[in-house]
């Protein structure tokens, strides 16, 4: 089992990718964007502090997001392994991650990174907004969003390419055809630790 991160702007398709690949290999997922979305639906106080920060794309303060993530990554379901999405989303919460880990032993296996281009992303967002009505999916706001990810959360990427753990994966195409190609970048990275089987799930 591994500990994995997938990272990657707005509109990439991270979410659906991360739970395929969760379903697949086994592995336990953990979203932010998720767990803060079920807090806001929930009422609880927690919800309540970010929604403000939800609803206008920006980063929910990194006090209370490493709090969520250091809480969620001491639970036993995720010892052995674990697949996140959306953190970390900027050079701070990354020295967080690591402080965490390397507080139970472990280190992070691999982050792998979807890119698309922004019109593309922007096209995606905005269908999505037509679909689900997610509170931030509007123009303005993914926008601001994907400037976030450029100034903010693109730092961490290097970062992870400077250690040699970024594996980079084309997001443009189908469902099918991207989910293909990250499970081919992880075998191919990690012969032994992904099984050689169909593409399916
Ligand atoms: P997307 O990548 O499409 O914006 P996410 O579900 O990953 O969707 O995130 C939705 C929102 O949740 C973000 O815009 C932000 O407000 C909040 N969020 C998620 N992860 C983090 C994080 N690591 N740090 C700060 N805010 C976060």
């Amino acid at each position: 089992m591994m500990r994995m991160l997938i990272m990657g702007p707005p509109g990439c398709g991270k979410g659906t990718q991360a739970e395929r690949l969760s379903r697949r290999l086994g592995m336990t997922g953990v979203s932010t964007g998720e767990v803060f979305r079920d807090h806001v639906k929930n009422r609880t106080p927690l919800g309540r502090e970010v929604s403000v920060h939800l609803d206008a794309g920006d980063l929910v303060p990194d006090t209370l997001t490493n709090r969520v993530v250091r809480d969620r990554l001491n639970q036993d379901d995720v010892r052995a392994g674990f697949l996140l999405d959306g953190y970390p989303r900027n050079t701070a919460q990354l020295a967080e991650l690591d402080i965490i880990l390397a507080a139970n032993g472990q280190e992070l296996d691999v982050a792998l990174q979807l890119t698309v281009d922004d019109p593309e992303l922007v096209r995606r967002l905005l269908h999505r907004a037509t679909m689900t009505g997610r509170s931030d999916d509007t123009e303005d706001v993914i926008r601001h969003r994907l400037e976030l990810y450029h100034h903010e959360t693109e730092p961490v990427a290097a970062a992870y390419s400077r250690r040699g753990i970024l594996l980079s994966v084309d997001g443009m195409g189908s469902e099918d055809e991207i989910f293909g190609r990250l499970l081919a970048a992880l075998r191919a990275a990690f012969p032994a630790a992904i099984p050689d089987t169909t593409t399916a799930g």
